[in-house]
């Protein structure tokens, strides 16, 4: 434990990579003296009862919220405001209500009506994650010396952002408050596009016809095996990211192809210079993540290799 809890109840809807963290490091630390959750189904539920990282499941969304001092919903971005308006009726006064999904704008936008005055809503992204999903997924470290991103609406309570705040300084997170515009502009070229990439390339692969599948999985550690990584991600989740930061992604993607045509052209005409040059810029932004500690400098994004299980 430590120091006093911040919350009496904690309600997490949503039981998957990050609602599991949010509950394990929460307990861990002592965040509330009591977090109830719920999932969408009676499999998750029922497992979330026997993992026992929380002190009660419930059968809905609504009865989570029922009596809690900050609810966060922990679900597809795609799913936020039905459950908004599921839960608005069953909101305690002066409740704190928040999410985790990737995109804000969005989420503002089919949330923020449903919730009643008295309510404060302040929304977050927790910059942290992994391409696994669903209740067994989530570890209490998770958001150990990661960003999360609070996207508070205009003349939200600033005691309730600071709440949210230290909440999240609570479970390890470093935060950062901005709008959810600009929050969309810069996921859209740290994780969106990215993603976008990763998911394009390892469609190509799957699809060539000069080279078979088993030679792109036996060779895959020459660059592909790292696209594989993020291109595991929740298609569901992913799914919705795209659909609802459609501007800035294709904003991103513009430029994107533009730089691709440079380097292509540059490939086309030989130019070792431009490509020396370019390769050595983006390098050191590699350097630039490690240096401010969101990533290890070992190979292989840090993953020891004695973990890989020997196959024939
Ligand atoms: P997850 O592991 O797939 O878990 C999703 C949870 O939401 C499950 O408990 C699921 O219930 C529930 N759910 C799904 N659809 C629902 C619906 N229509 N109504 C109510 N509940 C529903 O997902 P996650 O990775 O934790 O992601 C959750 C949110 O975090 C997303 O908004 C995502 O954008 C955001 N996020 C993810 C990452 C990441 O790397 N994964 C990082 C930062 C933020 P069942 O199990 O019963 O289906």
């Amino acid at each position: 434990m430590s120091g006093p809890a911040q919350f009496d109840r904690i309600a997490l809807i949503g039981f998957g990579l990050i609602g599991g963290s949010i509950a394990r490091a929460a307990r861990e630390q002592g965040l509330a003296k009591e977090i109830v959750t719920t999932a969408r189904s009676a499999k998750t539920r029922a497992r979330v009862m026997q993992l026992g990282v929380v002190d009660r499941v419930v059968e809905t969304n609504a009865e989570a919220a029922e009596g809690s001092d900050l609810v966060i919903l922990c679900i597809p971005v795609g799913a936020c405001g039905a459950v908004a308006a599921e839960i608005a009726g069953h909101l305690k006064g002066g409740a704190i209500v928040s999410d985790v999904g990737s995109v804000k704008g969005a989420v503002v936008k089919e949330m923020a009506p449903h919730l009643p005055a008295g309510v404060h809503f302040v929304p977050a992204h927790p910059v942290a994650g992994t391409e696994h999903s669903g209740p067994d997924s989530g570890f209490a470290e998770l958001f150990i010396n990661r960003w999360c991103i609070l996207t508070p609406p205009e003349g939200t309570n600033p005691r309730a952002v600071e709440k949210l705040r230290a909440f999240w300084a609570g479970i390890g997170a470093r935060v950062e408050i901005m709008t959810p515009e600009h929050h969309d502009m810069v996921l859209a070229i740290t994780s969106h596009l990215p993603h976008l990439i990763a998911y394009t390339i390892v469609g190509t692969a799957d699809e060539l016809e000069g080279v078979t599948q088993s030679e792109v999985l036996k060779f895959s550690a020459g660059g592909f095996r790292d696209f594989t990584r993020i291109a595991a991600s929740d298609p569901i989740m992913w799914r919705d990211v795209f659909l609802t930061n459609k501007e800035a992604v294709l904003e991103m993607l513009g430029t994107f192809n533009e730089d691709l045509s440079k380097l292509t052209r540059a490939i086309r005409r030989g130019d070792g210079e431009a490509l020396f040059e370019h390769f050595t810029r983006t390098r050191a932004i590699r350097r630039g993540i490690v240096e401010i500690g969101q990533d290890s400098a070992a190979a292989d994004f840090g993953r020891p290799h004695e973990q890989l299980e020997k196959k024939p």
